[in-house]
């Protein structure tokens, strides 16, 4: 229907600059079949006749080149913002179906675990695992709803940072000891150096290291190990989170900031999530006065590197 209506607009402004050139020409001539050819200002008559064609011409074609060229922005206004909304509705929709997905999962393992503890006598160390196993699903319903929460104010405009002093060393060993608990299976090499201090809001910055972590959790293979070290760099405090996983194409290392967005296909993914991770950690970093960015790690792998004001 676009390129059908711009073709139209555009034939029409043809057809009439066309039409209008014509009748032009036409009037000069009946204005000449006028005169005659004895009068004695003759060749006078026929100059300023020509002149006034030339003039009609010229004003054609100026208006007929700012009409086409105002059509082309518009056109192309209204292309690109078009495109832009469709990706988003198609991006929202996965984020839906998403969310449903990572919030009813968590629930009905919640649910079952509680169901067999309630119905079975089981032996201490099994009950342990299955309330373990509860906690870290809970968890996850904790941080999806925290994003969640977050992004809505932050949309909102409604977001005002309350920053105070913070020890960011304690705020990462804090946060690696829960993943500890909760992932006790993976391996974490630490390297925190003591009594970093940092402007700014707890929660926020707990929520961008959570979701950093759990990336590199959910996208590396389970016998690879985690890396997060957190020093100083002159005036600033440096934090990398890296894995050993497949990494990230240097084609999408932009993209994958953005709302919603998820490397792959519905089809071709397989760990779940909603794409809102990344675009959360940017937009906090941004807040802190600071700055977020990726990298290919060494070997292989995907590193992040978070830099704020010490
Ligand atoms: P969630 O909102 O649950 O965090 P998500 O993890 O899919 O969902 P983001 O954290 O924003 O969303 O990440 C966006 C995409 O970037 C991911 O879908 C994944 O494809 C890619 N990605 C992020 N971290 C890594 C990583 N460490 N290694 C490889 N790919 C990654
Ligand atoms: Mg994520």
């Amino acid at each position: 229907m676009y390129w059908g209506l711009l073709l139209y607009v555009v034939a029409a402004l043809v057809w009439w600059f066309i039409s209008l050139e014509q009748q032009n020409n036409q009037m000069a001539k009946l204005r000449m079949q006028q005169k005659n050819k004895g009068d004695a200002n003759y060749s006078t008559l026929v100059t300023e006749t020509e002149l006034l064609r030339q003039r009609k011409h010229v004003q054609y074609v100026g208006e007929g080149i700012t009409f086409f060229a105002l059509i082309m922005l518009g056109a192309v206004f209204v292309y690109r913002a078009t495109r832009r909304q469709l990706r988003l509705n198609q991006l929202q929709e996965n984020f839906v179906m998403a969310v449903t997905h990572e919030l009813k999962t968590p629930i009905s393992v919640a649910k079952l675990n509680m169901e067999t503890l309630r119905r079975r006598n089981l032996p201490a160390n099994q009950q342990a695992e299955l309330v373990n196993h509860t906690l870290q699903e809970t968890e996850r319903l904790n941080d999806l709803c925290n994003n969640i929460l977050l992004m809505s104010s932050i949309e909102g405009g409604r977001y005002v940072l309350q920053t105070e002093p913070l020890d960011l060393s304690a705020l990462v060993r804090h946060s690696i000891a829960q993943f500890e608990l909760r992932f006790a299976n993976r391996e974490f090499r630490v390297l925190v150096e003591p009594e970093l201090e940092v402007q700014g809001e707890k929660l926020l910055l707990e929520i961008l290291l959570n979701n950093l972590i759990e990336n590199a959790i959910k996208y590396s293979p389970a016998s690879s190990p985690i890396m997060v070290r957190l020093k100083q760099r002159d005036t600033a405090v440096v934090l990398e989170v890296a894995d050993e996983g497949p990494g990230i194409p240097a084609a999408e290392m932009r993209q994958i900031f953005k709302k919603f967005y998820r490397v792959g296909n519905e089809h071709t993914r397989k760990a779940t999530g909603t794409g809102l991770g990344l675009y959360l950690c940017k937009k906090i970093a941004v807040q802190h006065a600071g700055s977020l960015t990726v990298r290919a790690n060494q070997p292989n792998g995907a590193l992040f590197e978070l830099v704020l004001k010490r």
